[in-house]
């Protein structure tokens, strides 16, 4: 068999635990398999060098971001390339520019557009252990790109993918993908199999346990992807296609996300163009809006709400500041202290009811609601950033996720 582990930032997070890794790889290579490990830095690594970088200014150059982020990954390869050889392994560590990631141009969160693996075929050949620098890739005019944050599982899912690898292996530091995060709800219940869909809605709207982008490339490129943890041999998570999950419960899981900010632009000219030309301005600024709402509009005025990451806050800033300049908006509001919870399940697409159980399980809980969106799959609220604990377990039991 040919495998992906990847080992997040947790599992390499000291010397300890990158020697761990080297022997669950070695324990790989024994029973005969050939393995590419991808790594993530060691944990709060990155976080570490976005701090250096504010220390210096509140809107650094992403291209700078990049080259120094992607040094994070690069220390945990060459340790535990090091570690195993060290034991006696034939191993080689690459750069994601070695691996043959190509990347577009978007600095910080980078698409991979192809994958060239001679390298890390020729040395599979050779018998090698080959371990892959996690999140990061090369552009066209050879600048270091990286690919978002939570990256290494994308790098992860595209090299599976490339090299037609049986088996991607996701290891972190919880045993699999969970009714709702265990670090919120201690109830929560590990989940045999969860499929592409259902996984990809969990992560878009918050479950950081695996990137979105590589569910989705997961999903497109049929990638086998099981996440499991690696401080014990517990059986993981299975994500795999609907179809081959029997049994579908209405409700899956329960979503959480701190990272989103809503922007309230008040006094809206209503005319017909607004809304597109607000919306295009963000998106050439690639800032990611999610959910929107338009009221209705009173004398020649209305306003329009949507969220965005509040990493992209800046940017959203400095766009808005210009349509307040051309008159064509009397006033924004910005409120970080929001968050997103959703109820995800395939099965509600044949089922009614699944909303109101959200809404009156928030009214029982005297929990004010500020947005809403839904879609076949998924129900998701705007609220007080204070009551996302009780929201997120309240949920949970309402729909009897732990049963
Ligand atoms: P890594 O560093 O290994 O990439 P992450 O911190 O990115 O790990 O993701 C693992 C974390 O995801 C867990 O510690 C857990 O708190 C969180 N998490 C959120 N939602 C879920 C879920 N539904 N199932 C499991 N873990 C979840
Ligand atoms: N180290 C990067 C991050 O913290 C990438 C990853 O861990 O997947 O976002
Ligand atoms: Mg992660």
């Amino acid at each position: 068999m040919l495998v992906v582990q990847k080992f997040g930032g947790t599992s390499v997070g000291d010397l300890e635990r990158i020697q761990n890794v080297a022997n669950r790889v070695s324990e790989t290579k024994k029973a005969g398999h050939d393995v590419v490990v991808v790594v993530s830095a060691m944990s709060g690594e990155t976080n570490k060098l976005v701090g250096y970088a504010e220390h210096f200014s509140s809107n650094p150059a992403r291209a700078e971001m990049d080259m120094l982020l992607s040094s994070g990954e690069r220390v945990t390869a060459s340790l535990l390339s090091i570690a195993l050889q060290e034991m006696g392994y034939s191993a080689v560590a690459m750069t994601g520019r070695k691996a043959g990631i190509v990347t577009d141009m978007h600095h910080t969160k980078a698409r991979i557009e192809e994958i060239n693996p001679k390298a890390m075929k020729d040395a599979i050949k050779e018998g090698k252990i080959v371990v892959v620098a996690g999140f990061q890739g090369v552009n066209e005019d050879g600048d270091i790109t990286t690919l978002g944050r939570g990256g290494s599982d994308l790098s992860a899912v595209a090299i599976a993918g490339a090299i037609k690898a049986d088996l991607c292996e996701i290891y972190t530091d919880v045993s699999g993908i969970y009714t709702t995060d265990p670090r919120i709800e201690p109830k929560a219940r590990k989940l045999d199999k969860i499929s592409y869909e259902e996984m990809l809605e969990l992560a878009s709207l918050g479950a950081k346990v695996l990137q979105n982008r590589s569910v989705e490339l997961a999903k497109k490129l049929n990638v086998n992807l099981v996440t499991r943890t690696s401080f014990s041999n517990e059986e993981g998570t299975l994500i795999t296609k609907e179809e081959n999950i029997m049994e579908k419960p209405l409700v899956s899981g329960i979503a959480l996300d701190r990272g989103q900010a809503r922007i309230s632009l008040i006094g809206v000219s209503d005319r017909p163009g607004v809304a597109s030309e607000i919306f295009n301005k963000l998106a050439e600024a690639e800032v990611n809006v999610d959910m929107i709402i338009q009221n209705r509009a009173h004398a020649g005025m209305t306003n329009i709400d949507f969220t965005v990451p509040k990493g992209d806050l800046i940017d959203a800033k400095s766009v808005v500041a210009d349509f307040l300049k051309d008159g064509d908006l009397e006033d924004d509001v910005y409120n970080e202290n929001i968050c997103k919870v959703s109820v995800v399940g395939v099965g509600m697409k044949s089922h009614a009811g699944v909303a109101a159980k959200a809404f009156s399980t928030m009214a029982e809980n005297n929990i004010n609601i500020n947005m809403i969106s839904t879609s076949e799959i998924k129900v998701s609220m705007v609220i007080d950033e204070r009551y996302a604990e009780l929201a997120v377990r309240s949920l949970h039991e309402a729909y009897e996720l732990d049963k």
